[in-house]
């Protein structure tokens, strides 16, 4: 690869990176498996190993993922960490521990141990403890300051609120994971499903997500526990990492008993081979083995990347595997009009989920693993991702099986696929006419995180037939009358509908940077791009220097905004968001304040027809405000089903209106919900 090809690929890889670690970290719903990330991640290390003058201070090799929220997404109080909190180096590869290893021993030239210990595979938390309390609870966050979740801490059964024996120091800090254990996680996904709310995507992104919680009662009913794993050196005086651990249990803390001491890379592989099949006897998630030197002094003496530990490497596991075969192929085309072709399989199952389809990436892909019609591949999970097909069992192929063949023709409009330069992936250049790329444009319209209006895929696709919706801004035109005769519409639908439509005039314009689908223009880089620049007229006159000036904006990236902007169909149509009233600059968040719940604070328990988050949403979309405890400035406590005892006795004492679900849409001006359709905003069409 040359220099001006590392570069794109360099910007590529920083893009795709910052953006699955926002989706990770924050949103706890990635998209892609640890592995995928995990092997773009060194390929990004190579490249900067290999071009040193493209390797930047903000790139993603050099900082750990942050899980940090912001004012507006969580409110959490940020403290710093006394000592970064980073992350660890890791490898799949025997060799690579084995090399690592070595280059311990050579530079530390004495003899030493090694402490390993499980990689449990939760969200890490760094408690502080002073005068013996548990003073502050903190999340990783961007491994300088995290965010304060000591609320929710005090309410995990084994944390404990006071330390017990003695020799503790005054102040110190002690590292370790929340998890949550299987039994909870099914236990919190299926009432999830019950509610009809996004489930987890596995107990990680759901300890993670819980620990964020702004209700800390709801995170005492999580089942999470926490195992601890580290106190930074300087802090207690202890020869070895082994005795400072085995101190904090004396002192009450959780600390894990699967650890071994060590005296040599046999003894370390034997511990990794004894773990790779007996963690999935364990009630929680483990990812992997930590390997760490057990002495202090040594610990010290090598010190820190930017990122990681020089002294602990993490060899992690690879996700399970399952073999079965390929009953067929669809070639599926996304909303960018990028085909993926997709494998339909014999039902198997797979970390406790039956998998039907694997993605199979890309064309390059199939050549790579060179797949025929009917074989027998090895499929991999990671979280709820889609599986992925990772191998071929070449024993197990029929006689004459032949090489799938790859459309030329979108398989949904017929148009010519092309491939550009440098793109894995076919495109359907057909972006304004394939009817399934306009559908994955407004789904994505849509979508919570964009304008939040409620209308699933369902509605879209009748609409679509119907020929009333084709692009975002034919959202703003639908009446009532259009809706009420269709199949499946009542009025009362239809008028929930069109006022979520008019909600969404309420988001900012952030968001609606974001909903309008840029290209390569997710979540964080539309909030950053919308803050620096402050209004959609300065975006689509920048320049691509300009573009280029907000950071974490690549070539990539500024290109794709660039070219958005000069398209005549996209400006037509911003113009028609525009004049439907789309907040279109971070200028007079104030509108907000003018809806029927403006001044208003409530504090919602239990579950809704929508999910919690949604529920805020569309209280914020009113004008009110959201809160997360009762208390005399709260205007309502707005319960759902099984509410927080706690909370109603709470609001009870206070005299504060208690109201349901029903009574926020008579507030919000909307009919009430008794003879709606069974799924609140989604007519049923069947
Ligand atoms: P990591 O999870 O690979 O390892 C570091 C973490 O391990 C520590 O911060 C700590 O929380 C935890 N840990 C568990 N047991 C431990 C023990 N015994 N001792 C010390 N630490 C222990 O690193 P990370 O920085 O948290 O996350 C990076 C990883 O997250 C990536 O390698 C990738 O696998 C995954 N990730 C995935 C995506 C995605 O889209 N799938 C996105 C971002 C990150």
């Amino acid at each position: 690869m040359d220099y001006t090809e590392a570069k794109h690929r360099i910007g590529q890889l920083k893009a795709i990176l910052w953006e699955n670690s926002r989706k990770y970290y924050v949103e706890n719903a990635p998209t892609m498996s640890d592995y995928e990330y995990d092997q773009l991640m060194h390929e990004l290390e190579d490249l900067e190993r290999e071009y040193p003058e493209l390797a930047t201070p903000d790139s993603p090799t050099r900082r750990v993922g942050s899980d940090l929220e912001t004012a507006s997404e969580g409110g959490f109080a940020k403290y710093p960490h006394r000592y970064p909190m980073l992350s660890l180096a890791n490898t799949y590869s025997i060799e690579e521990v084995e090399e690592f290893a070595e280059r311990a021993a050579k530079s530390l030239d004495r003899p030493f141990t090694w402490c390993c210990e499980l990689k449990f595979d939760g969200t890490a938390i760094c408690l502080t403890y002073r005068n013996g309390r548990l003073f502050r609870a903190l999340t990783r966050g961007d491994g300088v300051q995290g965010d304060d979740v000591t609320a929710n801490a005090l309410r995990i059964a084994n944390i404990p609120h006071r330390l017990q024996g003695s020799g503790y120091p005054e102040e110190f800090e002690i590292r370790g994971e929340v998890l949550m254990p299987y039994e909870s996680f099914d236990r919190l996904n299926h009432e999830r499903e019950v509610a009809e709310e996004a489930l987890f995507a596995n107990p990680r992104n759901a300890a993670s997500g819980s620990l964020k919680l702004q209700d800390p009662e709801e995170v005492g009913r999580r089942g999470l526990f926490c195992t601890l794993y580290h106190i930074p050196t300087g802090q207690v005086d202890f020869p070895t990492h082994d005795q400072a651990l085995q101190a904090a249990e004396s002192w009450g803390l959780p600390v894990s008993h699967e650890r071994r001491l060590c005296g040599s890379i046999q003894e370390i592989e034997a511990f990794i081979a004894h773990w790779d099949s007996a963690r999935k006897d364990l009630p929680f998630a483990t990812d992997g083995i930590v390997i760490k030197i057990n002495e202090m002094a040594f610990q010290q003496q090598l010190g820190y990347t930017a990122k990681s530990p020089r002294w602990a490497v993490a060899y992690k596991f690879k996700a399970e595997q399952a073999c079965t075969p390929i009953l067929s192929i669809d070639y599926q085309v996304g909303r960018t009009g990028a085909v993926t072709p997709v494998a339909n399989l014999e039902p198997v199952l797979l970390s406790g989920t039956m998998v039907k389809r694997a993605t199979l990436v890309n064309e390059d892909q199939i050549r790579a693993l060179d797949i025929h019609e009917g074989d027998w591949v090895y499929v991999e999970k990671g979280g709820e991702i889609i599986p992925k097909i990772t191998g071929v069992e070449e024993s197990r192929r029929e006689p004459g099986a032949r090489q799938p063949v790859f459309p030329q023709h979108c398989p949904d409009c017929g148009t010519p696929l092309v491939r550009e330069e440098g793109e894995a992936k076919w495109f359907c250049p057909n972006s304004k006419g394939c009817p399934t790329q306009l559908k994955g444009r407004l789904e994505h319209f849509v979508s919570r995180k964009a304008m939040n209006i409620l209308c699933g895929e369902a509605t879209i696709e009748q609409l679509f037939q119907l020929n009333l919706l084709r692009r975002p801004s034919d959202f703003y035109a639908l009446k009532a009358w259009q809706l009420v005769p269709l199949e499946g519409w009542k009025e009362r639908a239809a008028a929930r509908f069109l006022e979520s439509v008019q909600a969404s005039l309420a988001v900012p314009f952030e968001r609606v940077l974001f909903a309008i689908g840029i290209r390569f223009v997710g979540e964080t880089t539309a909030r950053d791009v919308a803050r620096h620049f402050g209004s959609m007229e300065a975006l689509a006159a920048a320049s691509k220097e300009e573009l280029l000036a907000v950071p974490d904006v690549g070539d990539v990236i500024a290109d794709s905004i660039f070219r958005f902007f000069r398209d005549p169909e996209n400006l037509a149509e911003l113009e028609a968001l525009k004049a439907a009233g789309l907040r279109f600059s971070t200028e007079n968040p104030a509108s907000v304040a003018d809806g029927p719940l403006s001044g208003k604070t409530i504090v919602i328990s239990g579950n809704f027809s929508i999910s919690r988050d949604e529920m805020k949403a569309l209280i914020e979309q009113y004008g009110g405000k959201n809160s997360s405890s009762v208390s005399g400035k709260t205007d309502y406590l707005l319960a759902g089903t099984k509410p927080g005892p706690e909370k109603i006795r709470k609001a009870q004492e206070l005299g504060i209106a208690i109201i349901d679900e029903d009574a926020l849409h008579a507030l919000i001006g909307a009919p009430a919900q008794a003879d709606a359709s069974p799924t609140l905003f989604e007519p049923t069409l069947f």
